[in-house]
């Protein structure tokens, strides 16, 4: 109980991509990432320095956010949650939230596996690094997925360009060659820069390489950014 959580912010608000989308939750966002995404919307969450506080203090925020715990679900985020100084923190939250029946998701950075948190969390919502990112996600951890955690993953695609697009469809046959059976959605988000206008464009045309190449993917928007436009924080 003495472990100290590094916490960027705790907030709630209603998921805004990804197959959770319009899901009202509490949001915990770890502070510290050495991932380097150059396409990366919340580079402030980088730093490994920031608000150590303690599980209780998570807690009672977390109580705070979801009306007296009236929202019983929990997004963790970052930064990167499963980043090896976050780890432990991530496992004791985890385990403590499910103690209370409360539903956990995580967003895994595309990176890294962690057997101890999928294990016991509801849900892992798991980047595919595309070549916008300047990072790569392997393969091979597509695959340990799919063979693993059926039923309780999405993977999610930022799409710049097609480039990307043909990367994550590129993907998409490699784990299915590798798979016996593969009925986990995919998701494609269009990227939406800050400071951007909305890029209808770009996502027209993401719909319809989509739809041209039969379908496989789901299209799914960052729809606080349009809610609340694509600067604001902590929505
Ligand atoms: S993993 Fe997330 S927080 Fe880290 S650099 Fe990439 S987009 Fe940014």
């Amino acid at each position: 109980m003495n472990t100290k959580y590094l916490i960027n912010a705790i907030y709630r608000a209603t998921e805004g991509e990804g197959v959770h989308i319009g899901a009202p939750q509490v949001f915990v966002r770890f502070q510290g990432c050495n991932i380097g995404c150059i396409n990366c919307d919340s580079m402030d969450t980088w730093d490994f320095s920031g608000e150590e506080i303690s599980l209780e203090e998570v807690w009672q925020r977390v109580l705070e956010e979801s009306y007296g715990g009236k929202i019983k679900r929990v997004s963790i985020t970052g930064g990167d949650p499963l980043h090896p100084k976050h780890e432990k923190q991530v496992l004791e939250l985890s385990k403590f939230l499910k103690e209370k029946g409360w539903f956990v998701n995580v967003e895994a950075a595309g990176v890294r596996l962690v057997d101890s948190i999928f294990d016991i969390i509801d849900y892992i919502s798991f980047d595919f690094k595309t070549p916008s990112t300047g990072v790569k996600t392997r393969v091979e951890n597509l695959v340990r997925l799919n063979q693993q955690y059926k039923n309780k993953f999405q993977i999610k695609a930022v799409i710049a360009d097609e480039r990307d697009f043909k990367a994550t469809l590129d993907a998409y046959n490699q784990v299915l060659a590798q798979s016996d059976t593969m009925d986990f959605p995919w998701v494609l988000t269009p990227c939406y820069e800050p400071n951007e206008e909305f890029p209808m464009e770009r996502f027209q045309n993401i719909q319809n390489l989509n739809e041209s190449y039969g379908g496989m993917f789901r299209v799914i928007g960052q729809q606080h950014k349009w809610v609340y436009g694509p600067d604001k924080k902590e929505v």
